[in-house]
């Protein structure tokens, strides 16, 4: 089927939710996706850092493959041995006594936001019914209903009330208004260490470790979602790991599947995640042995191929290779590791759309700016094609 008829298609029977770039892919390896007429272009977007492996890389998908031949789906009805070697390895990754597995990210969210408000109950003693988790303006989180809930974004919102009580949003970055929203009743914060959606936000220098503080000191539970930062994305293995922090509780999906299957997990210790007992909350595909194997083999090939070290190296250079070329038409360059926004004056929509003309595929987020997030594995060598492309269209040389 070629590219034409492809988007015909899903354009007549797909939701409109998304707005892609008119671009079909048919296969994909490491940082390279190729379409059904043969065309290739870099992936510079890494299906929005789940791809920190590359496509397809090989030892991942031998473990698919392996573990396909075994057994795929056990439910949590049985143990698998796939998942037991899962929980141990994602357990010494985070440095938590106890794992969740779910399978997407707002799954994970949810899982999160369960676990603080029974914590607050069981153990902080909050009043029943009457838990409060405090939130970040600019947050982006996920899509489910009580997600949505406290997105301070109207276009995520409008049409989908009535929303969830319970949460108290201060903006971003301000240590102050944290402190003051926190009440006897707050049973969290829930925050990004960088937010991603928001067009690749750094906090201030001293901002986790500042919520570190104030969770001890107020007793209550720091939540990192580290779904799109995690594993090696913002060069260390959390974005939380840049302020030598230790949230309570890690939240992560994307690149934990190896770019191949939906796992995403909470990992926390035993007081919180012993707070839920059998019945309390779950998943039939949570946990399943065929993206556990895979996702083991992620986190091997994460420390096997030191891809927190390339990120942190290639980021930098990136940076500065993007800052020398003083492109006028360039706001503000920032980032962490490979995970770099390059804010325009006007819409980066356009100059998307001229990169993926020249071969590389980006994605303009919130209006303004390009986020540059290829996989990890890259090398300097595609790298410097990138870098090529991004001075032809910043440029114009
Ligand atoms: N949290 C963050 C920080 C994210 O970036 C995303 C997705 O972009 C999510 C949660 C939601 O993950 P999913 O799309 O897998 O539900």
């Amino acid at each position: 089927m070629n590219s034409a008829h492809t988007i015909e298609i899903s354009d007549k029977y797909a939701a409109h939710n998304y707005h892609p770039l008119p671009v079909v892919i048919e296969e994909a390896e490491g940082v390279w996706v190729k379409s059904p007429e043969g065309k290739k272009y870099m992936d510079f977007l890494s299906a929005y850092s789940a791809l920190n492996h590359g496509h397809r890389h090989p030892a991942l998908i031998a473990a698919l493959k392996n573990q396909a031949d075994r057994v795929t789906l056990t439910s949590r009805a049985f143990h698998s041995t796939a998942a037991g070697e899962f929980y141990e390895k994602l357990a010494a990754y985070t440095g938590k006594s106890k794992i969740i597995a779910m399978n997407t990210g707002a799954e994970a969210v949810e899982t999160a936001l369960k676990a603080a408000r029974r914590w607050g109950y069981r153990v902080k003693g909050v009043p029943d019914n009457e838990a409060e988790i405090i939130v970040c303006s600019g947050n982006f989180h996920g899509r489910t209903l009580a997600i949505t809930s406290f997105s301070s974004h109207e276009e995520y919102r409008s049409g989908f009330g009535p929303f969830l009580p319970g949460f108290i949003m201060v903006p971003y970055g301000d240590l102050e208004a944290m402190e003051a929203a926190i009440s006897d009743r707050t049973a969290a914060v829930l925050v990004e260490p960088i937010q991603g959606e928001a067009g690749i936000v750094l906090p201030p220098e001293g901002y986790l470790r500042g919520i570190r503080e104030l969770c001890d000191r107020h007793h209550v539970l720091f939540i990192a979602d580290e779904i799109q930062t995690g594993f090696g994305r913002t060069g260390k293995p959390f974005a939380c790991d840049r302020e030598n922090v230790t949230p309570d509780l890690y939240v992560m999906g994307k690149a934990l599947g190896g770019g191949i299957l939906p796992i995403s997990a909470v990992a926390a210790d035993e007081e919180v995640l012993g707070l839920f007992e059998p019945g309390s909350h779950g998943s039939t595909f949570g946990g399943n042995p065929l993206a556990c194997a895979v996702a083991s083999a992620a986190l091997d090939v994460l420390e096997q191929e030191d891809l927190a070290g390339r990120s942190l190296r290639l980021g930098e250079l990136t940076m500065q290779r993007l800052r020398e070329m003083d492109s006028p038409i360039v706001k503000e360059i920032r980032g962490s590791g490979l995970f770099i926004g390059v804010e325009l004056h006007g819409p980066a929509r356009p100059y998307c759309e001229q990169l993926m003309q020249l071969g590389l595929l980006c994605k303009e987020t919130h209006e303004n700016t390009i986020r540059l997030a290829p996989p990890l594995t890259i090398t300097e060598e595609e790298l410097d094609w990138a870098l090529e492309r991004l001075r032809l269209v910043l440029v114009g040389e």
